[in-house]
C-alpha cells in the first residue's frame, strides 16, 4: 500500500478506544485520537501508538457538540491527510437501576453521547470519505442493544440497538461510495466503564453468566475493530459482530 490509512478513533485515551488505537497503530494507520477530558491519558496512549511508528494527534473535544466533531476531522485532515477510517467509541453509561429511578438528566447525556455523538461523527465521515472514494466505519455498540439490560440500564440498551440500526442503514446508503459501515458489539470488557456508574466490581460478577467464564479484555475488542477496518473485511458491510463471550 502506497499510502497509510488515516483513521479517527473517538474515546482513544481509555479502555476500548485506548486499545483500538495501539492495535491500529500496529497495523499501519496514522491515527486522530479524540478525548473529553482526560489529556495526561490521552497523550500517555499517543506516546505508545507513535512509538510503535505511526504518526498520531490528540484532539480534545465532546462528541456530542457539532462544533467539536467538525474540528476533530478538521484537524486530522490538515495534520494527517484524508480521513479513510472511523472508529465512533466514546460512548457513557448511566447509573445501574430501572429505567422508573432515572433522572432526565442521566437519560439526555447517555442518549446524547451514544447516539447523537455517533450520528455527527458518521455524518462527518460520509462526507468526507465520499470525497476521498471510499473508507470504512466501525460503530461500537454493545451485547446490550439485544439483551436489552432490564434492571440495569435499558436506556443505554436502546441507544445501542439505535447504533445497530443506523449501521445498517448507513451501510445501504453508503455502499456506493465505496464506504462500508459495521458494528462491533462487546460484551462485559474490563474498562474504567463500570466504576464510572459506580460498580467496578461488576465485570467479576458477571464472569458466572458468560459462557466462555470471564469478561474480556479491551485488546480483543480491538481486534474485531481492526478486522473490520482491514481490507480482509472488504466484503463485510451492514453487520454487527458480537464479541460477547458468548453472552
Ligand atoms: P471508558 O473506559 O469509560 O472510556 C470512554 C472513552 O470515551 C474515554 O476516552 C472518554 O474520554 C471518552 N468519552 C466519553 N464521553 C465522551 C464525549 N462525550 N466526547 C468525547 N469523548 C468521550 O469506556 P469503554 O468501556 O472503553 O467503552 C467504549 C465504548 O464501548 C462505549 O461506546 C461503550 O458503550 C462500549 N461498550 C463498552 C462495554 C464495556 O463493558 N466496557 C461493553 C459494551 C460496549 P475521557 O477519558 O477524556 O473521559
Amino acid at each position: 500500500m502506497s499510502r497509510r490509512p488515516v483513521t479517527v478513533v473517538t474515546g482513544g485515551s481509555r479502555g476500548i478506544g485506548a486499545a483500538a488505537c495501539l492495535r491500529l497503530a500496529a497495523d499501519g494507520h496514522d491515527l486522530v485520537l479524540g478525548y473529553a477530558r482526560d489529556e495526561a491519558a490521552a497523550e500517555s496512549v499517543a506516546a505508545r501508538v507513535r512509538s510503535a511508528g505511526a504518526r498520531c494527534v490528540t484532539v480534545r473535544g465532546d462528541t456530542t457538540e457539532e462544533c467539536a466533531v467538525e474540528r476533530l476531522f478538521d484537524i486530522a485532515g490538515a495534520e494527517l491527510g484524508t480521513v479513510t477510517g472511523l472508529v465512533n467509541n466514546a460512548g457513557v453509561t448511566g447509573p445501574l437501576g430501572r429505567l422508573a429511578d432515572v433522572r432526565t438528566e442521566d437519560l439526555r447525556r447517555v442518549v446524547e453521547a451514544n447516539l447523537l455523538g455517533y450520528l455527527l461523527c458518521c455524518r462527518r465521515a460520509a462526507r468526507d470519505m465520499a470525497g476521498a472514494g471510499g473508507g470504512a466505519i466501525v460503530n461500537v455498540s454493545s451485547a446490550a442493544a439485544t439483551l436489552g439490560s432490564p434492571g440495569e440500564y435499558v436506556h443505554y440498551a436502546a441507544t445501542k440497538a439505535a447504533v445497530d440500526a443506523l449501521t445498517v442503514g448507513l451501510s445501504k446508503e453508503l455502499g456506493p461510495d465505496g464506504i462500508r459501515v459495521n458494528a462491533v458489539a462487546p460484551g462485559i470488557i474490563e474498562t474504567d466503564i463500570h466504576a464510572a456508574m459506580g460498580d467496578p466490581d461488576r465485570p467479576a460478577r458477571a464472569a458466572a453468566r458468560i459462557p466462555l467464564g470471564r469478561p474480556g479484555r479491551p485488546e480483543e475488542i480491538a481486534g474485531a475493530i481492526a478486522w473490520l477496518l482491514s481490507a480482509d473485511a472488504s466484503y463485510t458491510t451492514g453487520t454487527a459482530l458480537r464479541v460477547s463471550g458468548g453472552h
